[in-house]
């Protein structure tokens, strides 16, 4: 079932997802050679509760017998596509990580994500990365009431597949709220015209997990990382986006993290 929000309840989001949004500005700060995700790990979880969040994915529950989940972020490295483990290994040169968070802040969830080079990276993964942002935004310009879900899924799948890379299958967006994964599911591969029918108060977490080469996946034995079959680099970029007015609107934003790294980007 879509629960629709109303606009104080869009506001509260508003919140949550901008107290993701700082946290991965203060992460995008650290990450350079030498840093290992555990110590981002503890600097997020110390941003989110001294700002009265609660981190969403620690203690998430795993289920037919893999733990639950034990760190605030999701640190995904090079052929890691989502759900890495924050490790005490130190970050390379030429690495690319995905970094995705959750806070849950007065009730409501915030939910988003963002993959960084460190230091310098290739000119192949340079391209992964700002095409599947640009397919986020994509996707997020389909956020419009009277379209559907897989108005948004065609978006996202058509532009990165016209490079070549792999969309993923197996894990999708959501709908964000109360909980962290409401309905509807936002696959990044679909028809126009396709699924439940967008509308206004409806809050979507967009997700686009794109590999550089195929879209299949594994799990590694910790029964949380999802990699990639052929061991390429895999890219995530994640907003939530509340439609308002019968257009998308922006919760989440990167300007905290494109601030830290220097980047000048106008559209969000
Ligand atoms: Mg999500
Ligand atoms: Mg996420």
């Amino acid at each position: 079932m879509i629960i629709t929000k109303t606009r104080e309840e869009i506001e509260i989001m508003r919140e949550s997802a901008l107290m993701v949004s700082r946290t991965l500005g203060l992460i995008a700060k650290e990450i350079k050679p030498g840093v290992t995700p555990l110590y981002l790990d503890k600097l997020a979880e110390e941003y989110i509760r001294d700002n009265g969040g609660v981190p969403a994915f620690k203690g998430y529950k795993g289920g037919r017998g893999v733990p639950d989940f034990p760190a605030t972020l999701c640190i995904s490295i090079n052929a890691a596509v989502v759900h890495g483990i924050p490790t005490n290994t130190p970050l390379k040169e030429g690495d690319v990580i995905s970094v995705d968070c959750g806070v849950k802040k007065n009730g409501y969830f915030g939910d988003h994500a963002y993959s960084f080079g460190v230091g310098e990276i290739s000119p192949e993964v340079k391209q992964l990365l700002e095409v599947t942002k640009e397919s986020l935004y994509r996707g997020i310009e389909q956020c419009v009431s009277g379209n559907r879900v897989g108005d948004i899924s065609y978006a996202i799948q058509s532009y990165t597949e016209s490079f070549g890379y792999g969309v993923v299958r197996e894990l999708v967006g959501h709908g964000l709220g109360k909980k962290l994964h409401e309905d509807p599911q936002i696959p990044n591969y679909g028809k126009r015209g396709d699924g439940p029918k967008l509308r206004d108060g409806m809050v979507l977490a967009i997700e686009p997990m794109i590999n550089m080469g195929t879209k299949n996946i594994r799990y590694l034995p910790d029964g949380w990382t999802i990699v990639t079959a052929d061991g390429k680099p895999s890219a995530h970029f994640e907003h939530d986006v509340a439609i308002v007015d019968g257009k998308p609107e922006l919760l989440s934003t990167y300007q905290y993290i494109e601030d830290a790294l220097g980047i000048s980007k106008p559209k969000a």
